[in-house]
């Protein structure tokens, strides 16, 4: 029988390093636009594209593809220089690191995150967590502002690399109810994580199949993921 397919979320699922996206983008802005930065669109659960293009927009920038694009390289730069500071600036959240391990070798582990794949890299470096992952197979925020096409992109890639994974051979863990919804557009088990801005009551709602108030219980995500 062929491996499930383990789905992360990175940003509050498994690492908590809250201000930093802002903050590189405060810087960024400025640099590539000459335009101050005068604030944020929300965050949570969505993707790079999604955000790099509501902020152009919020700051009367027009969001075409070579704005996006140096916006983007600057982002990456910004993620880069931070690597040393990260482990300082947040924390791995509980049971993450655990978490992977177990499931090593159980499973083929992968990413479906609104960062960008390089800015993934250096955030999961950063603490250590990126040795169970494949970052090659992953489904990541420059793809579309539509997280469901990141799931199916992640999904075909492992596919392409492994064997077909069947949708209910499929999970995806998240902490946002854009996590979840994105799982259920595929038939894929969602896993919800109440360790960002989403209670446990609200991620099952959105249709959790499974909601842990984080991963420190490392049996029960494991046996959530095998099923
Ligand atoms: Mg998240």
């Amino acid at each position: 029988m062929n491996k499930r397919l383990v789905l992360w979320d990175i940003d509050q699922t498994l690492i908590d390093l809250r201000g930093t996206g802002r903050e590189w983008y405060a810087q960024v802005l400025p640099e590539v636009t000459g335009v101050a930065f005068t604030g944020m669109p929300g965050f949570f659960g969505r993707t790079e594209l999604a955000i790099t293009s509501e902020l152009l927009t919020l700051h009367g920038v027009q969001p075409d593809d070579e704005t996006v694009r140096k916006m983007w390289a600057g982002l990456v730069a910004a993620a880069e220089r931070a690597v040393p500071t990260l482990p300082t600036r947040g924390i791995a959240l509980p049971g993450a690191e655990a978490a992977l391990s177990a499931l090593s070798g159980e499973v083929v582990q992968t990413l479906v995150t609104g960062n960008l794949r390089e800015i993934s890299w250096h955030k999961l470096t950063a603490f250590g967590l990126h040795e169970h992952l494949d970052f090659e197979i992953g489904g990541y925020g420059s793809l579309s502002a539509h997280r469901p096409d990141l799931v199916a992109h992640a999904v075909s890639l492992a596919g392409a690399r492994h064997s077909p994974f069947a949708p209910d051979a499929v999970v995806v863990i998240g902490d946002t109810p854009h996590d979840i919804d994105a799982a259920l557009a595929h038939g894929a088990l969602a896993v919800g994580v109440a360790t960002g801005r989403f209670d446990e009551a609200t991620l099952r709602d959105a249709g959790a199949h499974v909601v842990f108030a984080d991963l420190s219980d490392t049996p029960a995500v494991v046996e959530a993921v095998l099923g």
